[in-house]
Formats: structure tokens, C-alpha cells, sequence
């Protein structure tokens, strides 16, 4: 059996609607399905306002402009994490701080945040982990105390909450992806949320996305003509992407839960396994939180097992992946100067850890090759060392 680390899911209407798309000959952005998915999002998850956008990179990017961050500022987010929120940072000029993680849900520790906050501090990035959203009513009493932004990186943790709050819609703005390798796809995607009531984010944020023109306005018919306003770039998704999207969102319940019975049965067939010596810990989601199952993983308590147990799953047909190098030990990390013996847990988590493959198709006999296997490769680690 050869089981891929993840497979895109499609619900089967993509098709339809590509073709409507086409037959609709409006290929550029902003179109019908872009109204369709910027409203669906906004009525489903009580955003306020919702703008697509070609990536969550991008969206992370034109939320850095919105809050001008410029040279000299400073933005903490985890070093356990996608290149994506640190680049961000590093293109207004500004410096990327990273914080420790918290050990159960590998999300931003608000302790270790409090300590990294200086002068300097703009703002925090907390990124939703595995589609488990972080400590938010801890971090919002630190962003309110000190005066800083939050902009979260939600790019996992679409259609998740945070007590009665989805994830992106908490922070002053948010950002979700719906690249091919998330919950919820258009091939390359994202979403930039806007938060905070101030009228001049909207306003700016539909600018940026335009070119620096008033595009927007004009396709809202609120001008006979769009020119150039301000500074900007080419981030609104073309429209054959918008119709894939609709199609996933609306059965993004659906998905979350085939997501989470998968979910449920890895958790419930190798929870016995904590007692032994060699696994640690497991995804967990904290009482009052709701995922949508992005990720399932096992963290080792050592290198030399994680590495053994993913080889022995591979020989096996069983794609089994480790996760992030941490930003700050990456080759773009030490040249920025950050130290790699910095962040003990991080750095302990992204040698430990080890994500199974978790997607919709996956099926019944499927699972239980994998379940049988790990336990089985686990076993053996108990004698084999
Ligand atoms: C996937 C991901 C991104 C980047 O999303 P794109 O849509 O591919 O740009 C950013 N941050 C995190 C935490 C991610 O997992």
C-alpha cells in the first residue's frame, strides 16, 4: 500500500463551477464567485469584512502595510512556524522576534511573548497551530496592555474556533490560506480579515490590493473611473480559482467532520501509547476550542526515534512527515543573526515531532494499515533500542 503524505480534496461541483466561470468570461479578479466565497466566508465565520487574496502570503503582507510597520519595529510571533509570517516582517524592514511555544498545543506562549515585548513592539503575530487556535484572551490582554496589533496567522485555522469565535476573526486583522496543502483549497489562495473597526484599514487594505488604484470603488460603482492612489500590488485571485473555492466552502462542514472522524481515530488508538517511553505527546485540543483537524501528529521523546518511526512508516508505503525547521535556526534565521541554541522547546518539538497523513479520502483500510503500522513500528521501538 503507498498512502501520500496529503491529497487534495475536491467535493465534485469545482468542475461546474470552472466551467460557469468560463462561460461567464469574466477571468480577471473580483468577479461573480469572488462575491460569492468574500460573502459566504463573512456570513459563516460573522466576519466583517473579507477580502481574497492570491495567497496567505499576501495577505500577511498587505496586513504588515496596513499597520505601517516600517524599519526599526518589532513584531513576535513563534519561530515554529511557515517562512511566510516572518517574510512579512522582513519586507516593511522590520524584525521578525520569536517566541517560545507552549508544550500542548505548540502555539505562541504568552508567557515568553510578555518577555519578548520591548519599545520597539508593533506588534504579535500568533499563528493557529494545526488549526488549534493559541491562548487569544491571554495574548489580546497583552496586545491591550502594551498597545500592540494582533494579526493572526490563521492561514491553518479556517473554519476553527476560539470559544464562540472563529480564528481570523479575533485579532485586529487575520489571514487565511487555502493553498493546496490546507483544509480548504483553491490550488494557491488566502484571505486578508479585517477586524478592526477602523474605517481607514478598509479603505487602504482595498487599494493595496488593487495596484494602488480604486478599483474597488470603481466596480462599486462609487467612481466613473479608477487611477492610481497609493502604493499597491496585484493581490486579488482570479476568478476559475474563486469558483474552486466555492465549491469547498460550501461543504466545509462536511470536510471538517470526514477530517475529524480521522482525527478521532488516530487519537483514540494511540492515546494508550502515551504510557509507554518513547512517545510524549499527541495533538490535543483544549476545552474551549474547536479544530478543523488540519493536522494529527505524535512528538517523539527523542530525534533518533521520530527519525527511526518515519523511515520504518516510509519503507512501509506510509508518508509520515516531521514539520518546520524553526525560523530561527534556518539558514535565513542565522543569517538574521538569531541563535540556534535560543528556544530549547522549539527547537526540542521540531526534532521530535511527526504529522500522519490526514485528508478526507483517506480510507477505512487505509487508516487502519497506518494505525496497525505505527503501533506496530512503536512496539518495536520499545525492544529494538
Ligand atoms: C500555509 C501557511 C502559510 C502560507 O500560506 P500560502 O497561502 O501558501 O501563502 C503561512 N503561514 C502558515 C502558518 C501556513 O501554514
Amino acid at each position: 500500500m503507498q498512502i501520500p503524505f496529503n491529497k487534495p480534496y475536491l467535493t465534485g461541483k469545482e468542475q461546474k463551477y470552472l466551467e460557469d466561470a468560463l462561460q461567464r468570461r469574466e477571468l480577471s479578479g473580483d468577479g461573480y464567485y469572488t462575491e460569492r466565497v468574500t460573502s459566504l466566508l463573512e456570513r459563516k465565520f460573522s466576519l466583517d469584512k473579507v477580502m481574497m487574496t492570491t495567497s496567505c502570503t499576501h495577505a500577511l503582507e498587505i496586513a504588515v502595510e496596513l499597520i505601517e510597520l516600517k524599519e526599526g519595529d518589532e513584531v513576535i510571533m513563534p519561530s515554529f512556524t511557515f517562512p511566510s509570517t516572518a517574510n512579512a516582517v522582513i519586507k516593511q524592514g522590520a524584525k521578525p522576534v520569536f517566541a517560545e511555544i507552549k508544550k500542548d498545543t505548540l502555539n505562541i506562549d504568552p508567557a515568553d511573548l510578555e518577555k519578548k515585548i520591548s519599545k520597539k513592539t508593533r506588534a504579535v503575530i500568533p499563528v493557529h497551530y494545526a488549526g488549534i487556535a493559541c491562548e487569544m484572551d491571554e495574548i489580546a490582554y497583552l496586545a491591550e496592555k502594551y498597545r500592540l496589533y494582533i494579526i493572526e496567522d490563521a492561514a491553518q485555522g479556517v473554519n476553527a474556533r476560539y470559544k464562540d469565535k472563529y480564528l481570523g476573526g479575533i485579532g485586529d486583522l487575520g489571514c487565511y490560506s487555502f493553498h493546496a496543502s490546507k483544509n480548504y483549497v483553491s490550488g494557491e489562495g488566502g484571505a486578508l480579515v479585517i477586524n478592526n473597526n477602523n474605517s481607514y484599514f478598509k479603505k487602504r487594505a482595498e487599494v493595496i490590493r488593487e495596484k494602488g488604484t480604486d478599483r474597488s470603488r470603481f466596480l462599486r460603482e462609487e467612481v466613473d473611473r479608477y487611477t492610481w492612489i497609493d502604493q499597491g500590488s496585484s493581490y486579488s485571485p482570479a476568478e476559475l480559482l474563486m469558483a474552486v473555492l466555492y465549491a469547498q466552502l460550501e461543504e466545509m462542514d462536511q470536510i471538517k467532520n470526514m477530517r475529524r472522524k480521522i482525527y478521532e481515530k488516530y487519537y483514540n488508538y494511540l492515546k494508550p501509547f502515551l504510557k509507554t517511553p518513547f512517545l510524549d505527546s499527541m495533538s490535543y485540543i483544549p476545552e474551549n476550542r474547536d479544530s478543523n483537524f488540519h493536522i494529527f501528529y505524535l512528538k517523539f521523546s527523542n530525534k533518533e526515534v521520530r527519525d527511526l518511526v518515519i523511515t520504518s512508516l516510509q519503507n512501509r508505503g506510509i508518508s509520515a512527515a516531521f514539520h518546520y525547521i524553526p525560523l530561527h535556526s534556518s539558514p535565513m534565521g542565522q543569517k538574521l543573526g538569531y541563535q540556534t541554541y535560543d528556544l530549547a522547546l522549539t527547537t526540542e518539538v521540531a526534532a521530535t515531532i511527526m504529522r500522519l497523513p490526514l485528508y478526507p479520502e483517506l480510507t477505512d483500510q487505509e487508516l487502519r494499515y497506518i494505525l496497525e503500522n505505527t503501533a506496530d513500528v512503536l512496539g518495536s521501538c520499545k525492544y529494538g533500542r
